[in-house]
């Protein structure tokens, strides 16, 4: 009865998106299909990434590479069309009286051009960038000073996440800002129910649900935002810590594990005839770890830590062997097509001597060999399966399940990670693994329910990396250092940043830097690989390859090769722009080098001028490569309250929350839940029914519906 009241209250929030005022059924589809926003409450949730602070404006010729978005006046000195078909572009320049600044567009040219007037006056917005030095602003917003008011604004304006597509169709951030307006219109706050128990708000002081998704958009002040934001985080970490009490009880109540009792001969043969080297000690404690575990009839569900290049991958193979050696399949599921295969590869290689099958599905795995793998995996004739997202999918199914491995855990969430539950009907042995160093109470608490393992030792004979900070001004030295390393025999990469809200901009300035690459290394005597985010499988497949086999002596590319990439003749990593990458991925890219015997080098390269905070990034990585102290410097740098550093960590599914940077939040969290969940462990009292709902209807809810 309860219940039905509950859930008739909130029902506006399930209207279609289409029936909003001022979206229609073309907009609509837009929304659906570049921000998943299917309903009102899709688009209540479609938080802005930050606010900007309209009053302030900067001087052009104070601009560093520490600011992220400014706002400048200038006068418009000079205007023109430069470029041929696909890298044609309108180039601006805008002066005050401190200095210039360039620019550019690449899309609507025309229409731009036909809008702004050489000799007048502008307010001008957008996201700063450097390039060879010099400070660009790429599709930024202008306003002419004569015909508006604006100068005059004072306010927090809420600035949405967009793709580029919606923002050629007139529904840019603004427009988004609009809609959010409009929302809030037609709901009120009983649409907007609590759902944390009153006692809950009133001992830790948050806001209630209605006032911070409110405020959170449309802030009147900064204080208001933060305590909006703390709400939201709050509640993002209270119920995951809820959910993971619940996943564990109902673990230890319904879900008896896979034996596996013994280690047989793929095993013991792999380990004397097939394995390449003498594995470290740590490694081989690990094994023994996960070996005991496996063997207790309790579903294992552990966590490996390892530092990049700890040699994890290692242990998830012989730990699959151990799989097979009791008659179980296995699988390892990686967060990229390009990691899957290097797996693959490497799998394949490693285990054909002992005659034992390996098979690769990724999404873009055609049949019949698609159909013939999900046979095989379903008949059990298959035992050893690699893979990406495309292995939790409903199509796949295994005969009998008996070892889930996640690699780079950290970029999947626990959603996908209990999919893989699923696959058997007894829960197989979870083996998760990642390379981002979080301290052991935090991560007990971060994942709840997990055993930890670690190692922490390096296989011997690395040379330590070492890592240098150059300013923009120094590159053809760092280049000619590159063409010497080149010459002998060794490879290069140069990573380029990976801006969130524009996929656009980011090709541009991979396709800049590439060319700019290119000129120092023509070919025929030195030949690049190029790997980005637009390129399908097939393409970054053939580049990749190209490089790993020493067709190609450079790889550019953006992030996507941030995990987990071997390549051990590469020496030298360049990170271009340096500055706009947090320290655990500036960690994690250079832990792609120094992965043979050979010294290895990895240069920072940024904008003269990087804000106090970057510098000390940056000296860090230059004074340790040690990443458990770069994560807790991490820690200390990056400090609560940053929106948009806060979702790159990524270890959990939350849009605002960081284990890292909430931990004080994120302990008052798993208090409130232990306490609750010790005084109402089924969540059955008349208090608790409005949480308990949520708990079943939320999104993301699987499979923890199965508990209720
Ligand atoms: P990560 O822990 O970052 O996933 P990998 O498993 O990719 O690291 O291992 C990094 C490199 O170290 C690989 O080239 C691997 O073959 C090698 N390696 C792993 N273990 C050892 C070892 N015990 N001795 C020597 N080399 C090793
Ligand atoms: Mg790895």
């Amino acid at each position: 009865m309860i219940q039905k009241k509950i859930s008739s209250l909130s029902t506006i929030l399930k209207n279609p998106i289409e029936y909003l005022k001022g979206v229609g059924p073309l907009r609509a589809d837009l929304l659906k299909k570049e921000l998943e926003i299917f309903t009102f409450e899709d688009l209540l949730m479609h938080f802005p990434y930050r606010h900007l602070d309209r009053t302030k404006i900067e001087m052009i010729g104070s601009l560093d590479a520490s600011m992220e978005y400014v706002q400048v006046r200038g006068i418009i000195v000079s205007m023109e069309v430069v470029g041929e078909r696909r890298s044609k572009r309108l180039i601006v320049h805008l002066r005050d009286k401190s200095g210039t600044i360039e620019m550019a567009w690449f899309q609507g040219i025309t229409w731009v051009q036909k809008a702004l007037t050489v000799g007048n006056e502008y307010l001008v917005f957008g996201r700063l960038s450097f390039f060879l030095g010099r400070p660009q602003l790429s599709h930024p917003e202008i306003e002419s000073l004569r015909d508006s008011n604006a100068a005059g604004k004072a306010f927090l304006e809420p600035i949405y996440p967009v793709t580029e597509k919606l923002k050629a169709r007139g529904l840019n951030a603004k427009a988004i800002a609009k809609l959010v307006q409009q929302l809030f219109l037609v709901i009120e706050q009983k649409d907007l129910p609590e759902f944390i128990p009153s006692s809950i708000i009133k001992k830790r002081q948050l806001f209630l649900r209605w006032q911070s998704l409110r405020a959170i958009h449309f802030p009147e002040n900064t204080s208001q935002f933060e305590k909006a934001v703390e709400r939201i985080k709050f509640e993002e970490l209270f119920i995951s810590q809820l959910r993971l009490s619940l996943l564990r009880s109902a673990r230890s109540r319904f879900s008896k594990g896979v034996v596996f009792s013994k280690v047989g001969e793929a095993f013991n043969r792999f380990y004397h005839e097939c394995l390449p080297y003498e594995l470290t000690g740590a490694q081989k404690r690990v094994l023994k770890e996960i070996r005991m575990d496996m063997g207790t009839g309790r579903q294992m569900n552990r966590l490996l830590q390892g530092d990049v290049g700890s040699g994890k991958t290692i242990v998830a193979l012989m730990s699959m062997l151990i799989a097979v050696d009791n008659g179980f399949q296995s699988c390892i599921m990686a967060p990229t097509e390009i990691l899957a295969k290097q797996h693959a590869d490497h799998f394949k290689e490693l285990l054909s001597p002992l005659g034992i099958e390996v098979a690769l599905l990724t999404g873009s795995t055609r049949s019949p060999e698609r159909k013939k793998i999900l046979e095989q995996t379903q008949n059990g004739a298959l035992k050893i399966l690699i893979g990406t997202h495309a292995l939790i999918e409903d199509a796949v199914k295994f005969q009998q399940l008996g070892l889930a491995v996640v690699d780079e855990q950290h970029k999947f969430g626990v959603a996908q990670r209990a999919k893989l539950w699923e696959k058997s009907a007894i829960a197989p042995h979870m083996l998760v693994m990642t390379a981002t160093p979080i301290p052991r109470t935090l991560a007990m608490t971060a994942y709840g329910d997990l055993d930890y393992s670690v190692i922490d030792e390096l296989p011997p004979g690395r040379t330590p990396i070492t890592t240098v900070h150059r300013l923009d001004d120094a590159r053809p030295q760092v280049m000619e250092f590159i063409r010497s390393e080149i010459d002998a025999g060794r490879q290069a990469y140069f990573i380029f940043p990976l801006i969130e809200e524009s996929e656009k901009l980011q090709y541009e300035d991979l396709m800049r830097g590439y060319e700019n690459v290119k000129a120092w290394f023509p070919e025929p005597n030195y030949w690049i690989s190029m790997v980005h985010g637009r390129m399908n499988a097939d393409q970054k497949e053939v580049n990749m390859r190209r490089f790993v086999e020493r067709d190609t002596q450079i790889m550019v590319s953006t992030t996507v090769i941030e995990v987990g990439v071997n390549v051990p003749n590469a020496t030298v990593m360049v990170i271009e722009s340096a500055e706009k990458f947090g320290l655990s991925q500036l960690h994690q890219l250079r832990g792609r080098v120094g992965r043979g015997s050979e010294k290895s080098y990895c240069i920072l390269l940024s904008a003269n001028g990087v804000g106090k905070e970057a510098k000390e990034r940056l000296s860090v990585m230059c004074m340790t490569n040690d990443g458990f102290k770069i994560a807790e410097k991490d820690l200390e740098l990056r400090g609560p309250g940053d929106i948009q550093g806060t979702r790159q960590s990524g270890a959990l599914e939350f849009k605002l929350a960081d284990i890292v940077a909430d931990k004080v939040l994120l302990e008052f969290a798993k208090q409130d839940a232990d306490l609750l969940l010790s005084n109402d462990p089924d969540l059955k009292l008349p208090d608790h029914e409005s949480l308990a709902y949520y708990l079943r209807n939320a999104k993301s809810q699987h499979p923890w519906a199965k508990i209720s």
